[in-house]
């Protein structure tokens, strides 16, 4: 029934008996409708007034792969140029803080991994059909910037241990947001984190304080760049190194 519309344009679909135009019509309006939500809510975030991008205006920036190798950090693999901005953040941190790199480059196999935890987890809270789609999305998204290693999940440290941040990771609740009402002293940590993290370069992700990225399409989306420099990378070193596990912190 679609075939006209792809073939000669709009033009060519006309409503008819079996009522296809008419689907094919709000068919249209629905992805015009999608766009104008889409373009109003990126509006709302630049005005400050709403944090979170919607994804779409994530998934559409255009990705320039620039092939920067991975290189360990922390335990972890992540883009040469995200290991040289975390020193820079580590750098410009109070005396006696510290980041420790929970999370950063994920291979497919974990990415996957991690989607079922989440789609297990959001059963468990009772999550069904579109808004269980909606919550593994949000907590695991099939294209996360951690697959391209531009994006880190870190904890601030003061003295070796944990300088509490108002929520712990991946604790998804009210202090999960970067800009929730959190203690005093949560509060005070988030801001030391945040400080050095813009100071570096980093973007942050708003609905998850300890997200940071760079180079990846939320960095281009949220800095309002007009293309992201890394793209999801399937193994350090192009394959041979798929089962080499980074050394400790450099
Ligand atoms: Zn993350």
């Amino acid at each position: 029934m679609f075939e006209g519309r792809e073939a000669g344009g709009p033009e060519t679909a006309r409503p008819n008996s079996d009522g296809g135009g008419k689907a094919w019509c709000e068919g249209r309006m629905g992805v015009n409708l999608s766009r104008v939500r889409v373009a109003w809510n990126v509006a709302l975030v630049r005005l400050g007034v709403r944090k979170v991008l919607p994804r779409e205006a994530v998934n559409r920036v255009r990705v320039e792969e620039c092939g920067e190798p991975l290189v360990p950090w922390g335990g972890k693999w992540v883009r040469e140029g995200v290991a040289r901005r975390l020193e820079e953040a580590v750098r410009g941190l109070p005396e006696g803080f510290s980041l420790e790199l929970l999370d950063g480059w994920r291979s497919p196999e974990e990415q996957a991994r991690l989607r079922e935890d989440a789609r297990e987890a959001a059963r468990n809270k009772g999550l069904e059909g579109e808004s269980l789609e909606r919550a593994v999305a949000r907590w695991a998204a099939n294209d996360s910037g951690h697959r391209t290693g531009g994006a880190v999940d870190v904890r601030l440290t003061f003295r070796g241990a944990e300088a509490f941040c108002g929520s712990g990771w991946k604790e998804f609740g009210a202090g999960t947001e970067s800009g929730a009402r959190v203690g005093e002293e949560a509060a005070r940590n988030r801001g030391i984190l945040h400080r050095a993290r813009r100071a570096a370069g980093f973007a942050n992700y708003p609905a998850e304080w300890w997200h940071f990225a760079f180079g990846d399409r939320l960095w281009a989306a949220y800095r309002g760049k007009r293309r992201a420099i890394y793209g999801p990378v399937e193994a350090p070193g192009g394959g041979e190194n798929a089962e080499k596990r980074p050394e400790a912190m450099p």
